[in-house]
């Protein structure tokens, strides 16, 4: 078994026990790998693990990869910003979109063929250039437009933890508006919330989807 591998297989045994640890059924706790600047040897390496699912954040880096696995049965979370003029491509190869954030990308994806899960993703900073809607009142009216439009089956919310704040606090903010919008739409219970260093405090909140990279994955090739 290749390093990463090991470390996947060590990072999931510690999601299931953390799980354990706060009542929760380890079943409900997706983790994706987010591969960003890793080759695609590197994905099917997990694969061979057991690995299913998989993360990328820019689509000119995840098209290709997908293109290069498409005979593996695997699953592709877009994690990254959405260009409009890019959504339709990417809900090609993804099958869930988690960051849904604004009216333009909602609206591409209802012309697409292609079915997605989708997340809208909060903006937990004071920055508004961020991606992400940063209010109750902008995360129901996404919800909205996203409930009439067929082609995303809305799945809940996503947020990045701000690196100066307590995650416990984000991550509280995050289960706030989550229940404000399972109120809403039963069915859009998911949470996406929880990095290689702050996930355990995202399985306390109630998180359903962790994103993990250089956990996993080690140290990335290049940042960005
Ligand atoms: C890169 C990235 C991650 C993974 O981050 P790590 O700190 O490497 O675990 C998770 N979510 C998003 C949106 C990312 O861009």
């Amino acid at each position: 078994m290749s390093a990463a591998a090991a470390r996947w297989r060590a990072v999931r045994d510690e999601i299931d026990a953390e799980c354990v640890a706060w009542g929760r059924n380890p079943a409900d706790v997706t983790l994706i790998v987010v591969t960003k600047f890793h080759p695609a040897s590197l994905v099917d390496e997990l694969w061979n693990a057991g690995a299913r699912d998989f993360g990328e954040s820019r689509h000119q880096d995840a098209a290709p990869k997908a293109e290069e696995l498409l005979h593996r049965d695997l699953n592709w979370h877009f994690v990254g910003q959405v260009q409009s003029n890019k959504a339709r491509a990417i809900a090609r190869y993804a099958s869930t979109i988690h960051s849904l954030d604004r009216d333009s990308v909602v609206d591409a994806l209802a012309t697409s063929d292609n079915r997605v899960g989708g997340f809208i993703e909060l903006n937990l900073t004071d920055d508004p250039g961020r991606g992400g809607v940063d209010s109750a009142d902008a995360m129901l009216s996404l919800a909205e437009r996203i409930m009439a439009t067929e082609t995303i089956d809305l799945r809940g919310v996503m947020a990045v933890a701000p690196q100066d704040v307590d995650p416990r606090d984000a991550f509280a903010r995050v289960a706030t508006l989550s229940d404000i919008l399972v109120q809403a739409y039963p069915n859009a219970n998911a949470i996406s919330a929880g990095m290689s260093a702050d996930w355990k405090h995202a399985i306390e909140h109630g998180a359903t989807h962790l994103r993990i990279g250089t956990a996993i994955t080690g140290n990335r090739p290049h940042s960005g």
